[in-house]
């Protein structure tokens, strides 16, 4: 029997051979249009079977995960180590990338002409984008908070963007099921048990129309894109972002995993690099979490009492490359437009996308949309985000590879302390058939 290809080799093949049929279709007049009625629809199909799939995971898993711990104590302990370290490793993301925009100064490269032409072009775009943000600023300081405890489980599970809702009321079940006694919760775990694990055999079923369903996403991306020339009038903006996350990428993360759970680079990369295609793909950390637990738990031995905690939060909260993305963005757009920001400004600038990048909603587009907080605290016109919205996308694609890959970062270091850091046991779809 011939070698299987592994799977992120079969959906690297996949992504190229989308950005190639895009790149064909966009020579015929018609191309792009076929491409979005009869490609990018499967794209689709992907992305939504991942997002199915994403709320009964977060349920199944994190209910088993959370009563596996023997008591509260380890809960608290578990809680307070995730936080800390997301929370750690979100700022140092927005210091890498201040410092390099305050190094590399990519404002100084837009021309006068190519300004005005941006500005003017996406005005209607950034209209919608303020008053997006203006709606979430006339809510109360605390509303955030608010906003984690849904009034209805039923309605809190009926949308992905409630997720955090969906975790608080899991979190009380899992609670509820270590404080009663082992014999009443014996039945209840095994149950939730038995779903998770029919629920991560979907999740490697989906994986198989992985490749495919990147193939559609990028062909359509290339297909309905904007043209070169942007890009490159803001490519030393773009290479700034880049640069930044490619360091986070392949060098921080691997480095802590390295330094805080013994794992070696490769093993770490390997491991995790089928949900960095999915999320560089989809754009979507929350549509790749399925993804991104599989991963997690089955390649890099992270138990699931840990996994299932650290992951689904982190997927909504920790977002570094989002964070480090609006620090570099705020200083280009502050540049085009000559504000001059102050030592002040810049710390501001950490504090806002900190608190924007926690705030952000794990789909295309948010971390966008969440930087007018950010340009407004620093006093700059928020209709800058005209500059930068044509090249979002691109940009976009690569920091979810950043916030996903954090995640699984942290879910290692924080399950090597407490114990909870075992041998990878991939469970392939093929090998299980043939059981
Ligand atoms: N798309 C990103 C994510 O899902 C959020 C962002 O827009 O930065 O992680």
């Amino acid at each position: 029997m011939s070698k299987k290809i592994p799977l992120h080799w079969q959906i690297i093949i996949g992504m190229i051979g989308g950005v190639l049929c895009g790149f064909l279709a966009i020579q015929f007049s018609n191309g792009s249009h076929f491409i979005s009625n009869w490609i990018k629809p499967f794209g689709t199909i992907f992305i939504n079977m991942l997002k199915l799939i994403a709320i009964p995971l977060i349920i199944t898993s994190l209910i088993k995960g959370v009563a596996d711990l023997q008591d509260i104590t380890q809960l608290s302990k578990l809680g307070i180590r995730t936080f800390a370290l997301y929370l750690m490793t979100t700022i140092t993301a927005v210091t890498i990338g201040l410092t390099l925009v305050n190094t590399v100064n990519p404002g100084k490269f837009v021309s006068e002409k190519t300004r005005t032409d941006m500005l003017s072009s996406f005005g209607e775009d950034v209209n919608k984008k303020v008053a997006a943000a203006d709606e979430n600023k006339k809510q109360g300081p605390l509303q955030p908070l608010v906003d984690v405890v849904p009034d209805n489980f039923f309605g809190a599970a009926s949308s992905n963007g409630n997720m955090l809702q969906v975790i608080f009321f899991v979190i009380l079940f899992g609670v509820g099921l270590i404080l009663i006694p082992g014999e009443k919760s014996a039945p209840v775990k095994a149950f939730f048990e038995g779903c998770n694990e029919v629920i991560l055999k979907i999740i490697d079923i989906i994986m198989l129309f992985a490749p495919f369903g990147v193939f559609a996403l990028l062909a359509a991306l290339v297909a309905e894109s904007p043209a070169t020339d942007i890009f490159i009038a803001l490519g030393a903006y773009a290479l700034t972002v880049l640069a930044g996350l490619t360091f986070m990428i392949l060098v921080f993360y691997p480095f802590l995993v390295r330094m805080f759970a013994g794992k070696d680079y490769l093993f770490f990369l390997r491991g995790i690099a089928p949900a960095q295609l999915v999320a560089f793909s989809t754009s979507s950390s929350a549509a790749t979490l399925p993804v991104t637990i599989e991963r997690v738990e089955e390649h890099l031995g992270v138990e699931k009492e840990v996994s299932s905690f650290v992951l689904p939060i982190g997927a909504t909260v920790n977002m570094d490359g989002t964070s480090l993305y609006q620090a570099v963005a705020a200083v280009f757009i502050a540049q085009v437009l000559g504000n001059h920001l102050t030592i002040g400004d810049q710390l501001t600038i950490i504090l806002t996308a900190t608190l924007a990048s926690i705030g952000a909603a794990a789909v295309p587009g948010a971390g966008l949309l969440m930087l007018i907080v950010v340009l407004e605290a620093i006093g700059v016109n928020p209709a800058g985000i005209a500059l930068i919205i044509a090249i979002d996308r691109p940009l976009d694609m690569c920091r979810t590879v950043a916030n996903v890959t954090s995640d699984a970062a942290v879910s290692m270091i924080v399950a090597k302390q407490l114990g909870k850091l075992g041998e990878p046991q991939p469970k392939e779809w093929d090998d299980s058939q043939r059981k």
